[in-house]
Parts: structure tokens; C-alpha cells; sequence
């Protein structure tokens, strides 16, 4: 990531961050109460996912990498005794309470990073650029009083600064 210049124009990370308001929303998974069969990996191509409380609170719990739940979900399938697509799938540090015909869930915080960057909505660019160059960020979660908001990737900023280094800049200066 280069060219800190073109950042002058003072971005914030809102501006940069998926989804867009025409987007469909974030996809996240929640750190329990979801199956096996709805974790994302089928239905969706994103390299990740943010864990989060509840769809409610979207409270940020943690982020978990696409190739690390597929390779999770296809050891449980070989290997643990009884998961199955309807197993729960769960992020938190104890196992959930649930019927006693339930399939086993599948235990998944060990795959998850309990920390991942955020910045918040209003963080200037320039100073997600350095931290993303800084850090060697791939992704970072956007946050608004403490609700996740959004997501942005290496090729986001990428993308974006081509943008803006396409524009005329008398359409940037008196927008
Ligand atoms: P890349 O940006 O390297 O292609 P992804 O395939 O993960 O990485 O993301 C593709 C696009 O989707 C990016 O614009 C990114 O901001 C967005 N995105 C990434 N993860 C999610 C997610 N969980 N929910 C919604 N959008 C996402």
C-alpha cells in the first residue's frame, strides 16, 4: 500500500467500508444458535467472518477466516462422532445448553481471533492506511459506538485510492 499523498482528501472509513448502503448486510455469524448448515461457507464467498453476540446487539466477539471454518467443519465431519449440518455451531468459552436429542455441537473458538482490528466509522483513511501497512493487516472491522458496522480489506483501499487517483481532482476539491 503506497501513495499516502492521495489520502489528502480526507476519507473516512465509512466511505471505504463494505457494505454499501445498496449492499446486502454484513455477513456475520453469531457465537452461538447457528447450524453447521448456515455458517456462510456455502452460501457466501467472503474470506471471513465477524462473530458477533447476537444479529441484535451486533457486538463484536471476534473474526474467523473462511479456510479455517471449512477445514474445522470438514475434520468435525470425518473425525467427531455425530456432527452433523444441524450441529450448533459455538464461539463461546462454554458449551451451549440444548435438548438432550440435539447433535453434538461443534466448538469453534479456537479458530477464532478474540482480537481483530477495528477502527471506527469516523477514522480518517491515512491513519487506516497506516495501520494496515503497519500492522499488515488483511482486513479490519468498522465500528460505531461499539456496533459493528462494516468491514474493509486490503483491496477495498486498493481500489479505492485507484478511484481516487482517477478522478478529476477539481471534482474532489469542490465536491
Ligand atoms: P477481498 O477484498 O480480498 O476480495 P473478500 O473476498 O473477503 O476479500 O471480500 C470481497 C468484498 O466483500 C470486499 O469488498 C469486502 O469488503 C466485502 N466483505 C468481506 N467480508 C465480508 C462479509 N463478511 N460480509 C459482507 N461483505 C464482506
Amino acid at each position: 500500500l503506497e501513495a499516502k499523498e492521495e489520502f489528502e482528501y480526507s476519507s473516512l472509513a465509512v466511505d471505504v467500508m463494505r457494505p454499501r448502503r445498496a449492499d446486502p448486510a454484513l455477513a456475520v455469524l453469531t457465537q452461538e444458535g447457528m447450524t453447521v448448515g448456515e455458517t456462510l461457507v456455502e452460501s457466501t464467498h467472503y474470506s471471513g467472518f465477524p462473530v458477533v453476540v447476537s444479529q441484535e446487539s451486533q457486538r463484536l466477539v471476534g473474526f474467523v477466516l473462511r479456510r479455517d471454518l471449512l477445514i474445522s467443519i470438514d475434520n468435525a465431519r470425518k473425525r467427531q462422532e455425530g456432527v452433523v449440518s444441524a450441529s450448533q455451531v459455538v464461539f463461546t468459552e462454554h458449551a451451549p445448553t440444548q435438548p438432550d436429542d440435539a447433535p453434538p455441537p461443534l466448538r469453534l473458538r479456537g479458530i477464532m481471533d478474540l482480537s481483530p482490528f477495528t477502527v471506527t466509522d469516523h477514522t480518517p483513511m491515512d491513519i487506516t492506511v497506516d495501520i494496515f501497512r503497519k500492522l499488515g493487516l488483511r482486513q479490519c472491522l468498522v465500528t460505531h459506538n461499539g456496533r459493528l458496522l462494516g468491514i474493509i480489506t486490503k483491496k477495498d483501499i486498493l481500489k479505492h485510492m485507484a478511484q481516487i487517483a482517477n478522478r478529476d481532482p477539481e471534482s474532489i476539491l469542490f465536491n
